[in-house]
């Protein structure tokens, strides 16, 4: 979880160099969405996980945090569109 945490918040501040450069970040913009979304995804099971069946249940309100970010794979453009723009900007469709 510590490691899907620092490498979003790296590719955050590579966007953040980018931008205070003037250079484009289209692809960045989108590869970061990608991997933020889904390691939250993969962050709050892990949550859900290590609280056990009180994970799953509402009581450690951790199980909140899984629908929000699923909801953050599909909102602001969801992952398979930004899959298709990372290959479109790739060249690769
Ligand atoms: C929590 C939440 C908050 C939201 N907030 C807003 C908001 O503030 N403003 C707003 O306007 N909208 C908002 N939305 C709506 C959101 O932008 C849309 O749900 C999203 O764009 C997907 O559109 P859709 O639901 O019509 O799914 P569809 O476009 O029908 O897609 C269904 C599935 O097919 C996949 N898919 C579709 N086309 C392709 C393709 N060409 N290649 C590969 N896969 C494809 C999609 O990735 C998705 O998994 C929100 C959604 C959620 C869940």
């Amino acid at each position: 979880m510590r490691l899907r945490l620092e490498v979003a918040r790296l590719l955050l501040y590579k966007i953040a160099g980018l931008l205070e450069a003037g250079d484009p970040t289209l692809l960045e913009t989108a590869m970061t969405k990608v991997y933020l979304s889904e390691a939250f995804v993969e962050s709050s099971r892990d949550a859900i996980a290590i609280f056990g069946a009180s994970g799953y249940s509402t009581d450690a309100q951790v199980e909140r945090d899984l629908r929000d970010a699923i909801g953050a794979t599909i909102y602001g453009g969801t992952v398979d569109i930004q899959r298709n723009m990372i290959a479109g900007l790739l060249g690769l469709s």
